[in-house]
């Protein structure tokens, strides 16, 4: 077979589309000279479109972690008390990194496979009024759920004062992300997932309100200051060397949604995540999330009578393709697919003609057939939007 074909579909790092891989292969240049500041000028703009909001995207190097951290030493001070919102191994990230800087935190857990009930999490805040943020997940990546953001984020403001801050970083750029209209105080998002592109950056934003509390907050921070990111991000530079190359891509990658219309990017992701669940039903393998609470940009199924783990082996060994096993709890019970960024319908026609194998392959008695018929079905009745 082909050495060095791989089809990547886990829920990041994502395929990188060729015009950004050329774009990130231009020489190197200095961070402090016209072309980077051009190059951020260029930028900021389209980050703030993707992001829904007028404020400015500071754009940080470091992982997605990064920017959580970020969100986190910004507004609170060891002491205060906070909610996190955790429906899976990302919200339980945001709760550590809060239990790191000493800061009292709540956790109101959901079952993880389903997404958070705005109802209780507002029911919870009526009855701690001293919670001063609430962390969530947008996309909880480890089950392939994603959260209400925008009933959450108007629940939370209904009985109380408390920010509200959102991990994106595997959906923003693959489904609506509306901070403003929403009333989110800090979003954030990394470079990898559905921003299709290298590890390397991560992108914030904060609303007026979250400023107020940041310019307030005593908690140290330097690497991390999110004001040193805005004085120098409205003057179309970083305060730190940033990740150049990234940059060039991150220019490509806002045309190619530009281009695209960035209300058909997220159809598109749609589309693909009802052809990979129409698959996983026609088969009749169970899917850990319900229709919806289920996200666009990742999968994750629970089979009953065969073993996730030995399924990926299967994929990777006769098809350099790859999934991803679950987390935590879940580690070997689940898989995912990730469906986000560079993948369109046709590339999930290919995985899912290649799983129907894969499951035959691993002793699954499934009808050879009946599972891309379902999602070429559903290509075949909703494809349309995408035109
Ligand atoms: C991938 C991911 C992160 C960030 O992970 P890094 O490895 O630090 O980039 C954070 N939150 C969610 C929901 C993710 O999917």
């Amino acid at each position: 077979m082909l050495t060095d074909q791989q089809i990547l579909r886990i829920p990041g790092p994502t395929p990188i589309p060729p015009s950004a891989e050329r774009a990130m292969s231009q020489p190197m240049t200095g961070h402090r000279g016209k072309n980077t500041s051009e190059l951020i000028s260029r930028i900021r703009p389209g980050l703030k479109r993707v992001f829904g909001t007028q404020q400015e995207v500071m754009i940080l190097t470091g992982s997605g972690t990064a920017g959580l951290e970020m969100a986190v030493v910004n507004t609170v001070a060891p002491g205060e008390e906070v909610l996190v919102i955790v429906t899976g191994a990302f919200g339980d990230r945001f709760a550590k990194i809060c239990k790191a800087y000493g800061i009292e935190t709540h956790i109101f857990e959901e079952e993880w496979g389903k997404a958070a009930d705005p109802v209780e999490v507002q029911r919870y805040l009526q009855e701690h009024p001293e919670i001063t943020v609430v962390f969530s997940t947008f996309c909880e990546t480890s089950t392939g759920v994603l959260n209400p953001i925008k009933q959450l984020a108007s629940a939370v403001k209904e009985v109380s004062d408390a920010l509200i801050i959102v991990d994106g970083v595997s959906c923003v750029a693959g489904t609506e992300t509306e901070m403003d209209a929403w009333g989110v105080d800090i979003v954030v998002t990394g470079s990898q997932k559905a921003f299709m592109l290298p590890p390397g950056l991560a992108f914030i934003a904060a609303s007026k309100r979250a400023w107020k509390k940041i310019e307030a907050n005593p908690q140290p921070r330097f690497y991390l200051d999110l004001k040193k990111h805005l004085d120098n991000i409205v003057k179309d530079t970083t305060p730190f060397t940033p990740a150049i190359s990234i940059l060039y891509g991150l220019e490509r990658v806002l045309e190619l949604f530009e281009e695209e219309g960035l209300e058909k990017v997220y159809t598109r992701h749609r589309l693909m995540m009802k052809m990979t669940r129409a698959a996983f039903k026609a088969w009749e393998i169970p899917l850990l999330a319900n229709d919806e609470d289920a996200s666009p940009t990742v999968t994750a199924v629970k089979p009953a009578d065969f073993e996730a783990e030995e399924f990926r082996k299967v994929m990777k060994e006769e098809f350099a393709l790859e999934l991803a096993g679950g987390q935590q709890h879940l580690a070997k019970e689940i898989f995912r697919i990730g469906h986000m960024g560079y993948c369109s319908p046709a590339d999930m026609l290919q995985a899912i003609a290649a799983m129907e194998i894969g499951l035959v392959k691993v002793g699954k008695k499934v009808e050879v057939g009946k599972g891309i018929q379902a999602a070429q079905q559903v290509y075949l009745n909703e494809g349309k939007v995408l035109a």
